[in-house]
């Protein structure tokens, strides 16, 4: 029987409906959550991912603002933004697109925001938080994939899990997610011998690797559940790492590309911005 298809965006458009009812409770209690994107030159790629960004905030009655900086901007100035908006009480979170031009300092960057308004996960803080199963904010990616496979209602407790990648952002946070849902949990990266004999065992297998056609039917259990994070261009068709047509025989669930993952990143990053307004007014 062909995999059932957890789709993104029927998933992603139920929890932007429960932000959107958050946000309203928020602004009845005179508060209205705000999220800052710093947008720094022109990467076509990025100026598509900070467009859908705004535009879910708007479906959600989330205030945003674009900040955008020049191709050759320095540091500083980079940081000194950054400061500005932690300082501004409108704006619950902070974005930096990523990538950066090279002359600037990712890691420096993403250190200079506050951690309660790192929307993203990213700083040093909330990634060490996720580490030792702390109440940080959890990285959008890894969030909405979690939530995917939970949708599927599959008792997780030990379930073998495997995670091809091994990213800040996607890979290492994904595989601690796993860790605290009880999975015995395998990272595979691009060292990694014979990765079919460990794809083949997972129960649920994450790729976020960034190559399309990369996972194949053969690599994948009978049932397993798929998720599919890469995304790929292919004569201009976006595409996943996941061979979405042969995998779909063998597993019992899988993300398509596109309107997978990367909805769901979008809606998670709503939910870390309305819960980051949440604890303002809370006054955590
Ligand atoms: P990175 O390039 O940082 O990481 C890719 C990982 O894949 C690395 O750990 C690398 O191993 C591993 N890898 C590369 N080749 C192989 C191989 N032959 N066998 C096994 N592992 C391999 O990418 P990201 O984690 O940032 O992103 C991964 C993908 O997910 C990309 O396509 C990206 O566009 C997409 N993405 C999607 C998002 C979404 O919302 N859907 C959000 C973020 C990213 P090594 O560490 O050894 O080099």
């Amino acid at each position: 029987m062909p995999a059932k298809i957890l789709d993104g965006k029927v998933m992603s458009a139920a929890i932007r409906e429960q932000v959107a009812c958050r946000v309203a409770a928020l602004k009845d209690r005179g508060l209205t959550p705000g999220l800052a994107v710093i947008l720094v030159g022109n990467d076509p790629a990025s100026e598509i991912y900070v467009r859908n960004k705004r535009n879910g905030c708007e479906e959600t009655g989330i205030y945003s603002r674009t900040i955008r900086m020049a191709e050759t901007i320095r540091q500083e100035e980079l940081e000194a933004q950054i400061e500005e908006l932690n300082r501004d009480d409108a704006i619950h979170g902070i974005l930096v697109q990523l990538p950066l031009p090279a002359q600037l300092d990712e890691q420096a960057a993403l250190a200079k925001i506050l951690p309660e308004k790192d929307v993203d996960g990213f700083h040093l803080i909330n990634a060490g938080l996720l580490m030792t199963g702390g109440k940080g904010v959890t990285a959008c990616t890894p969030k909405g994939a979690l939530h995917m496979i939970r949708s599927t209602g599959t008792d997780l407790n030990g379930k073998e899990a495997v995670v091809i990648g091994r990213s800040n952002i996607v890979g290492k946070p994904m595989a601690m997610l796993l860790l605290h849902e009880n999975c015995t949990v395998t990272i595979c990266h691009s060292r990694t011998k014979d990765l079919k004999t460990h794809t083949r065992r997972a129960d649920i297998l994450v790729s976020a690797v960034g190559r399309a056609g990369f996972v194949t039917a053969d690599m994948v259990k009978e049932g397993a559940i798929v998720i599919d994070v890469g995304i790929n261009r292919v004569d201009g068709k976006v595409c996943g790492d996941v061979d979405f047509e042969g995998v779909k025989e063998v597993a019992g669930w899988i993300t398509p590309v596109p309107g997978g993952v990367g909805k769901m990143t979008i809606a998670m990053l709503l939910v870390n911005t309305v819960e980051a307004a949440e604890r303002k007014l809370a006054g955590d």
